[in-house]
């Protein structure tokens, strides 16, 4: 069975660092598709004239021309913070105990993992594959993280092709040039008025700009 693959994410707004990280993890992970999550209410961050419907409007056009790319609206559905492990359990108990299904994330996320909600069971419930620059390996900076998530590192890590045979518990690295684009950065130039082409697909830049999103920082 292919893995079927989960990106989270605030997508405030969406970009071309995004759907370029999924799409060469689609590629190299051999993922049936990408089940895309925008968070609900993000704590600590996010644009507060921004709405969570909106943000979900922009991934849905930024996906419109990906079959394999799919708007899952879930977590923007519920007026209560959502954690990714719920959301995990969620789609576990309606794909069913034996579908893979890979957690994509950056390198960055990866080593912040201990700090999320219940994080040892994300474990139980997928793989996570990480994306990481080249030239950069998990394996040297994993170092500085704590041990407990140093052993999980160790113990799970595993080719990406493994993944298929097994509903979860592995983790994966994958090398994924990293665009330099970021959504901070995009918020900030449609604030000051400056150009977001080629940053983000034009439907999304059309979309910020009709409804005056971003306006200030
Ligand atoms: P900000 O720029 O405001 O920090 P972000 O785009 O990094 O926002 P999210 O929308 O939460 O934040 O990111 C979702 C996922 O996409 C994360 O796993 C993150 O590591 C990854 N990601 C974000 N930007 C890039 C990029 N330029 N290249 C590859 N992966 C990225």
């Amino acid at each position: 069975m292919n893995p079927i693959g989960i990106l989270g994410g605030t997508f405030d707004p969406i970009h071309f660092g995004h759907l370029r990280l999924a799409e060469e993890m689609l590629e190299l992970a051999g993922l049936e598709q990408i089940r895309f999550i925008p968070a609900g209410t993000p704590p600590h961050r996010g644009s507060p004239q921004v709405s969570a419907q909106q943000r979900s409007m922009m991934v849905q056009l930024a996906i419109a021309d990906q079959p394999a790319f799919v708007l899952d609206e879930r977590e923007v559905k519920r007026d209560r913070l959502c954690y990714t492990v719920d959301t995990l359990g969620e789609l576990r108990a309606e794909l069913g105990a034996t579908q893979p299904l890979c957690l994509l994330m950056g390198g960055d996320a990866f080593l912040q993992l201990h700090t999320w909600h219940e994080w040892e069971r994300l474990f139980e419930l997928a793989h996570i594959v990480v994306g990481y620059r080249p030239g950069y390996t998990l394996d040297e900076r994993i170092e500085v993280a704590p041990e407990m998530l140093r052993k999980h590192y160790r113990e799970r890590l595993c080719a990406v092709e493994v993944m298929a045979h097994a509903p979860c518990g592995g983790v994966a690295e994958l090398a994924i040039p990293k665009l330099e684009i970021s959504a901070t950065d995009i918020r900030r130039r449609v604030a000051e008025g400056r150009t977001i082409r080629y940053l983000l697909p034009n439907a999304v830049a059309d979309y910020i700009h009709q409804h005056h999103l971003y306006t200030s920082c």
